[in-house]
């Protein structure tokens, strides 16, 4: 399997997939580890959690450019992605005791009963990752699955193979027993290998098509599937902003990580009256943003890491444009080595061009006008995603009153493209089923044991 630079097309490394039997042997591994894992105290576990965390502070510099160097993200986007890494091991190490502790939730002395409950691990679970946000969303899974008692049998995207390695070293350095959490290399094939194997859930970040196709086969076998997938996500801007502000807040949620996140603003929707000026102030702010090397400080559009997201961002753009929408800003692949599309704003878009409907994960994006609220909650919910979705206003009752409205796992109130630690990361429709992060997002990776207990 070759390892390359999106920014340069080069060849960074090449290096050997599993095979069929190689994930075989693993997952057998894993199976026997596991058993060994949940009789580990929870304190030892959480121990070797704040070992990994030290490794990351000491390798800090490594592991962003190690990651830079992968998926072309840059530079300063990897060192914060490792910094918002911290802060999300800190939220688990604090708070998995007590999520994961064993409840009574009755007790009668007459009727010598007591109901108790109890967090059992799952077993062996396969989290199978993306590369986008690979520090994000894997720790989401194999942090909180971990610390619960489970094997975890970790696929990396093959996009963020070496960022997957690192991971795995750091952890089997920070004490996690190699049987405990066992990497699997390799691609789409290699992570439908694992699928075959009688694993007790699978945690899934990545595309809905690919997605639905691991529900389907998992719905078979009644094991634990979480799904966490794609978005097209909406932000409405009302007419009663500081424009200047709000539209260098909704271009950051945009363009940041150069449009590929899952919960990146894919749709602005404005009120008609400010539509203009605010269309002005965002082209003004993303002109703004430097395009280049991914290792240079100053560069904020990093490359497209997967050379076929090109064409799909092509594609949206002509499809725009031929049915009437006005190109204001880029809208061409980059002639350079690697893979790059240039910042991409249009207007005059509607629901009928696939810029407004399917996810681009790219640097583009489409503003539409809008006549008031209900006009832009029609909108906003016309999708088959729901991962996140916002307002910005100066009113707060306002924004409560659309917030409720709005079909989607979070909701954002002057401010998007945002993940916290402390609340579920959901999504509804297409952008998937289940959640992590949050209390809940340590208890997902248990099955609760019902103690009905009758005293003689
Ligand atoms: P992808 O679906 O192409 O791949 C994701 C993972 O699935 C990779 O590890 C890949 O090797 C594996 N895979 C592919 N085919 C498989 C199969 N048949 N069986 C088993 N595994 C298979 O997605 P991607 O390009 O890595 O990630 C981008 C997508 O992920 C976007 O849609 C983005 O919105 C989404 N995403 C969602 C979240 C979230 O939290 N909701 C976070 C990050 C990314």
């Amino acid at each position: 399997m070759k390892i390359i630079n999106p920014a340069d097309g080069t060849v960074i490394t090449e290096i050997t997939a599993d095979n069929a039997a190689a994930v075989r042997r693993k997952y057998e591994l894993a199976r026997a580890g596991q058993r060994k894992w949940a009789k580990v105290p929870i304190s030892k576990r959480l121990a070797a959690i704040a070992a990994f965390r030290e490794r990351i502070v000491a390798m800090h510099e490594t592991l962003a450019r190690t990651l830079t160097h992968e998926v072309g993200k840059p530079i300063r986007q990897s060192r914060n992605e490792l910094n918002g890494l911290l802060g999300r091991l800190d939220f688990f190490l604090h708070e998995s005791a007590r999520a994961l502790h064993d409840e009574k939730v009755f007790a009668d002395a007459g009727q010598k009963l007591e109901e108790r409950i109890t967090h059992e691990p799952l077993g062996v679970i396969a989290n199978i990752s993306a590369w986008n946000y690979p520090y994000f969303v894997g720790s989401n899974v194999f942090v909180p699955a971990l610390v619960a008692g489970n094997a975890v049998l970790y696929k990396p995207s093959e996009f963020a193979t070496l960022t997957g390695t690192h991971i795995a070293e750091m952890l089997h350095e920070a004490g996690i027993p190699r049987d405990a959490f066992v990497p699997v290399i390799g691609d789409g094939g290699t992570g439908a290998a694992l699928l075959r194997q009688p694993i007790d859930g699978v945690f899934f970040t990545g595309s809905y098509p690919t997605g639905a196709k691991i529900a389907a086969r998992a719905g078979k076998r009644m094991i634990k599937v979480q799904l966490e997938l794609g978005g097209k996500d909406p932000i409405y801007v009302c007419d009663d902003v500081d424009i200047k502000a709000a539209a260098a807040g909704v271009a950051d949620g945009a363009f940041y990580n150069t449009g590929q996140s899952c919960c990146s603003v894919e749709r602005i929707y404005v009120h008609d009256s400010i539509h203009d000026r605010f269309v002005e102030a965002f082209v003004a702010e993303v002109k703004g943003y430097r395009l280049g090397d991914p290792m240079d400080e100053g560069t904020y559009i990093g490359a497209i890491t997967r050379r076929p997201q090109l064409d799909v961002l092509k594609k949206q753009v002509a499809d725009a444009k031929r049915k009437g929408a006005k190109l204001l800003l880029g809208g061409n692949i980059v002639k350079r080595k690697g893979n790059w599309f240039e910042p991409t704003v249009l207007t005059d878009v509607d629901h009928s061009m696939a810029l407004m409907t399917d996810e681009s994960f790219g640097p583009i994006i489409g503003i539409q006008s809008v006549a008031d609220d209900v006009a832009a909650v029609d909108l906003m919910n016309d999708t088959a995603y729901g991962l996140t979705a916002g307002v910005y206003t100066t009113d707060a009752k306002r924004a409560k009153r659309i917030l409720g409205q709005l079909r989607a796992g979070s909701v954002y109130w002057n401010c998007c493209d945002r993940v916290s630690p402390r609340l579920p990361w959901s999504g509804v429709g297409h952008s998937g089923i289940g959640l992590t992060l949050s209390t809940y997002g340590i208890q997902t990776f248990t099955r609760p044991k019902a103690w009905h207990l009758k005293s003689a």
